[in-house]
């Protein structure tokens, strides 16, 4: 009995603490040749290192990304050592930045919550009941111009929020753009929020997107994944998936960019429900997905789907699933340069821009996958900053100027898919 409650005790307390990342390192880890490549690309296979790989095997030279717990800190290094990896340490301490970013928002939050959309903070992080809250203040200040559709709910009940923003029509053309599929990209929901408001400033100001809302509507999602952001705030700040229990194993959870009907289960996805690509029991499984499939059927009218992931620095085009070429393949190759130059012309960042197989690795169930083949050809996913050094862990200071460059790009993207209609 006894020990019934210890067990239960210690359960509780690891269910309700938040996982300070204590002692817990990134490197980075260059692979010099073939063997050194297959090895890497197996790094989520050897579970006795309990990886979290935030950036996986593309080609030679390209470094991979992982955090390694401290208790398995020596025998991954040995590891390495052993097969003559070069490697270097991308992160010596995530707690301190971890840290240094809690306060920051902690040190907001005691401003008091803001009371508009003007005095809303876009150069700090936020809480979900901020981002909820922030999008009912944007209807409410727009109310002829901005509205909240609720396109279905998360597993643990979220409303699944879309903000529409129209000038009218019925049934325009119209652009989707979604942030947070994956939880932990905080740079990108935060990137969203900032969209959100540039959209309301700059309409009547503005030519180019004053042009595209006076014959277009954007949708855009800024939680997708509601209870994996909400999770990461609380309990986990590395948290990737979904939050839905695999019945049968301890881990939750599945991958939101490899569950969607496009070359599902193909290779570039896994069918280990505690993998971090876990692609879930079926095609559409996830509700969070599922909500958008049904959005974008029963719409009909998408011309531009837009995902926003981080990190890498790169604009992607279909197919993840596939070698083979998407029809339109020269058009959105063209296009993304475009958009690239558009970005980087800012503040000098660079991406590199291709199709996701060619350009990253093989990725099955991808989003954009799915709406290329849904017959929406302007299908596009970003990794937003940065190449490697804070990785998921942006500071805030980056998110306006990432926000700013990204907008740019977009418009882009946005203006093409106005004026060359399909
Ligand atoms: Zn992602």
């Amino acid at each position: 009995m006894m020990r019934g409650l210890i067990v239960f005790t210690a359960l509780l307390v690891a269910v309700l603490a938040r996982e300070t990342f204590e002692g817990h390192q990134v490197l980075r880890i260059v692979p010099k040749n073939g063997v050194q490549l297959s090895l890497l690309r197996n790094l989520e296979e050897m579970m006795e290192f309990e990886l979290d790989v935030w950036k996986g095997a593309t080609r030679l030279s390209s470094p991979v990304d992982v955090r390694v717990p401290p208790h398995t800190m020596q025998a991954f290094k040995s590891f390495l050592e052993t097969n003559e990896f070069e490697y270097s340490i991308m992160i010596e301490d995530i707690k301190a930045i971890l840290d240094a970013e809690r306060k920051q928002m902690e040190f907001a939050a005691r401003l008091g919550q803001p009371r508009n959309t003007d005095s809303f903070d876009y150069a700090n992080y936020h809480t979900l009941s901020e981002i909820y809250s922030f999008q009912d203040m944007l209807v409410a200040e727009n109310p002829d111009f901005v509205s909240k559709i609720v396109i279905g709910q998360s597993y643990e009940g979220r409303p699944l929020n879309v903000l529409k923003f129209s000038t009218g029509g019925s049934n325009r053309p119209a652009i989707w753009i979604d942030t947070g599929i994956h939880a932990r990209e905080w740079i990108t929901q935060a990137s969203g929020l900032w969209f959100a408001k540039k959209i309301v400033t700059d309409y009547g100001k503005d030519p180019a997107i004053t042009a595209i809302l006076n014959n277009m509507d954007i949708f855009l999602e800024i939680a997708t994944n509601p209870d994996g952001y909400y999770f990461t705030h609380v309990s986990n700040r590395m948290w990737r998936k979904t939050r839905k229990p695999n019945p049968g194993y301890s881990c939750p959870g599945v991958d939101p960019n490899r569950n969607w009907d496009a070359g599902f289960g193909l290779g570039g996805s896994s069918g280990y429900p505690c993998s971090e690509t876990y692609r879930g029991p079926s095609p559409h499984s996830e509700s969070e997905v599922r909500s958008i499939v049904e959005f974008v059927q029963s719409h009909g009218n998408i011309k531009a789907f837009i995902s926003i992931h981080a990190y890498s620095q790169m604009l992607l085009y279909p197919y993840g699933y596939t070698t083979a070429s998407a029809k339109d393949e020269a058009e959105l190759y063209a296009l993304a340069q475009k958009a690239v130059n558009s970005l980087t012309s800012m503040y000098g960042t660079r991406y590199t821009y291709g199709n996701i197989i060619d350009t990253i690795y093989q990725a099955s169930g991808g989003t954009v996958d799915w709406t290329y083949n849904q017959g929406i050809k302007y299908s596009y996913t970003y990794e937003l900053r940065d190449t490697g050094y804070y990785g998921f862990l942006l500071p805030p200071n980056q998110i306006i100027p990432t926000a700013q460059e990204t907008w740019s790009s977009l418009m882009v993207l946005m203006d093409h898919a106005y004026k060359n209609p399909y």
